[in-house]
């Protein structure tokens, strides 16, 4: 990353064409550079209209300026939002122009009391943000959540996480964490009570409790991460069988808003369903079948990149054909495919569905799997219900939040520490020193999610993925 100190400027707004387009700037002093862009002197948080000034005091576009004064402003520092037409090239010139300002002021006083202005990063306007204490950690990611989310439950969640729901019950457990500390360490100062001292303050009393108030934020934060990463499902088996029927079917009316997957091929369809809000990313895989088999190069590859997926898949949706069962061609394919899978080790992921029921009105319940018609839509509910019971979602009752893989082993390792504190505690006298580490460690974890302790490196591997002008 950049100096942190240097004003940034980038467009905030997606590339392409749009009826608005934002300009942003963020940096300290930057007032010295407003009369050089806007005419009328800019009453903070005030919309202005007005012209946006070339060098030569021409304008390059007419629309809003908002001037936002450090540290009243989504960065902490000053923050200038210009508001043009939403065109690619209206906005270059305003970046460029920007950036020309700020360099003749350089020129013009001689000292330069704006460094240097330049791009923005990824993410940068939200760095600083963090950095000002304006959100912390867990609320920045719910920022680059928020903005990637697909489906509406993700995008709530991460709207509450970004307003504080999650810091809030982190917070709150540290402070019991605290509290807890201050205790052991106060006993540690006076060795000879020490027993009576913890017994008499229910320090296990209290440990228990706060192991219990974890267990639920982590319950929670394991959803919330749920919802953000959503889960892999693959439809695997012989041609014709409705693999594709069934993923239309389930795709139905609650296709996500984005499906964006790269890499797909003619071999390999991809889509982002929800389930009650819980993103599945499905791929229907065409036949399956070994890379030995393939008849072809494009083949080959096609087969290898479904394998990859099935190797990546939470559950591989293993689909029959009700109408072909007993045919001898149908069932070796069946068995062949059933090999395969086996010998890549994916027992566990399989989920049989037999398709086609309605074609095999008495065929005998099977065992195991589910029934469904995917032409009609029928007996898909049952199907949801299974995928979502395999993701390990739960409907809690209370309002989620979103979270991250990262959380959710922070506050892991956090249940692990207390419950190593809780052993020593057992123990008592000798084992003080290792359980107010154990707290300590416990502290240390829950830190590492809102940003209290938290190394550079996993600032820019979090920032970095945001997109630019945010
Ligand atoms: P895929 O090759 O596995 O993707 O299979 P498709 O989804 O393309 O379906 C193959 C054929 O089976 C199509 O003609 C579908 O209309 C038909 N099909 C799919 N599901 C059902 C079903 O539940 N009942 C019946 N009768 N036909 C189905
Ligand atoms: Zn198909």
């Amino acid at each position: 990353m950049g100096d942190a100190h240097d004003p940034v400027v980038a467009i905030a707004t997606a590339p392409g064409r749009g009826a608005v387009g934002i300009v942003r700037v963020s940096g300290r002093g930057l007032a010295a550079l407003l009369p050089a862009l806007v005419d009328a002197p800019l009453k903070p948080r005030h919309a202005h209209y007005g012209a946006f000034r070339a060098a030569d005091g021409s304008a390059i576009d007419h629309g809003l300026a908002l001037w936002f004064p450090g540290p009243a402003s989504y960065t902490g520092e000053d923050v200038l939002e210009l508001q043009a037409h939403g065109g690619p090239v209206v906005l270059q010139l305003l970046l460029a122009r920007c950036l020309e300002a700020a360099a003749q002021l350089d020129e013009r006083t001689g000292l330069p009391r704006l460094p240097r202005l330049r791009l923005a990063e990824p993410g940068e306007f939200t760095l600083r943000a963090y950095l000002n204490d304006k959100l912390d950690l867990a609320q920045a990611e719910a920022v680059a959540d928020l903005i990637d989310a697909s489906t509406e439950a993700a995008a709530r969640s991460a709207s509450r996480s970004l307003s504080g729901a999650f810091s809030q019950d982190v917070h709150a457990l540290r402070e019991r964490i605290v509290r807890l500390r201050m205790l052991v360490e106060a006993t540690l100062d006076f060795p000879e009570e020490e027993i009576d001292f913890l017994q008499r303050a229910d320090a296990h009393g209290q440990l228990r409790a706060l192991s219990e108030g974890l267990q639920a934020v982590l319950d929670r934060a394991r959803q919330g991460a749920l919802l953000r990463e959503g889960m892999q499902v693959v439809l695997a088996g012989q041609p014709n069988v409705g693999k594709s029927s069934l993923l239309n079917a389930l795709a139905g009316a609650e296709l996500a808003i984005v499906t964006p997957v790269a890499g797909t091929t003619r071999d390999r369809i991809a889509q982002t369903i929800q389930i009650q809000g819980v993103p599945v990313h499905v791929t229907d895989t065409a036949g399956l079948r070994d890379e030995a088999q393939a008849s072809d190069e494009v083949e080959r590859i096609g087969i290898t990149r479904s394998w990859e997926a099935i190797q990546a898949a939470d559950v591989v949706v293993f689909l029959h054909d009700l109408s072909r069962r007993g045919q001898a061609d149908y069932e070796a394919a069946e068995a062949s495919i059933a090999d395969s899978l086996r010998r890549h080790g994916l027992q566990a992921q399989l989920l049989h569905v037999h398709n086609k029921r309605d074609l095999a009105p008495e065929a005998p319940a099977l065992e195991g799997g589910i029934t469904l018609c995917a032409r009609q839509g029928e007996g898909l509910q049952a199907l949801r219900d299974v995928l979502l019971e395999r993701a390990g979602w739960q409907s809690l009752p209370d309002g989620l939040f979103i979270a991250r893989t990262r959380h959710v082993e922070a506050l892991r390792r956090c249940t692990a520490h207390l419950a190593l504190a809780d052993g020593h505690l057992a123990q008592q006298a000798q084992l003080l020193d290792l359980l107010a580490e154990e707290l300590r460690l416990a502290h240390e974890a829950l830190g590492e999610i809102t940003g209290a302790f938290s190394a550079d490196d996993l600032l820019g591997e979090i920032f970095s993925r945001f997109c630019i002008g945010k």
